[in-house]
């Protein structure tokens, strides 16, 4: 019973459904990310995964997209960069749609933090390519990674899983968390200098 209630005060994470090995990458292909804590969270019920492009009408395969221009998501939602596959084909629209729907998935499912796949158009949650197709990086979010941190979701990318796990852990047990400093800190001054 009190694990039970444990369980349902964890927080739920949105996961790019790559990083679950499903098949939705412009490849074909997942990129499944092997780490304890994922297992760990698959088994507690809190993965809640989803691929934006799928979502906003892509199919899969495709071609690669990029941002054009070495501008963000931030720029696309903005309406200053536009999205667009290595054919020349703008898939702005598909993009934000699909933004929109993991928001909505977000929110609908009480996910307070998301763990997405660097480097993608709509995923990427630190670096992203330039939009050139020449491998070249910069800083910044892809369309749904930005969508979903105006939205006051803690974004985080695959290399960041533990700062992830200790920010949900601080959540959860913040209550506990803020106790414990108080009685440290008072237990600190009550010390005869
Ligand atoms: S949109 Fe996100 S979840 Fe979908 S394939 Fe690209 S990186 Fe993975």
């Amino acid at each position: 019973m009190v694990e039970q209630r444990r369980a349902r005060r964890r927080d739920k994470i949105l996961v790019s459904a790559c990083l679950l090995g499903l098949p939705v990458r412009y490849d074909g292909k997942g990129k499944a990310l092997d780490h304890a804590l994922m297992d760990r969270w698959r088994e507690e019920g809190r993965l809640v995964a989803f691929c934006p492009e799928e979502a906003g009408g892509l199919p899969t395969p495709r071609p690669p997209a990029e941002i054009e221009g070495g501008k963000t998501g931030d720029d696309v939602l903005d309406g200053r960069a536009r999205v667009l596959e290595k054919t020349g084909r703008d898939v702005t629209a598909e993009f934000i749609a699909g933004a929109d729907l993991a928001f909505r998935e977000a929110r609908l499912q009480s996910c307070r933090f998301a763990l997405l796949i660097d480097g993608s158009p709509s995923c990427g949650a630190g670096f992203l390519y330039d939009g050139f197709f020449s491998g070249t990086r910069h800083p910044g979010f892809g369309v749904t990674a930005a969508r979903l941190s105006r939205a006051g979701i803690h974004v985080f990318t695959q290399t960041e899983i533990e700062a992830l796990q200790r920010r949900a852990f601080y959540q959860t047990h913040k209550g506990r968390c803020n106790t414990l400093n108080l009685l440290h800190n008072f237990h600190l001054k009550s010390i005869p200098i």
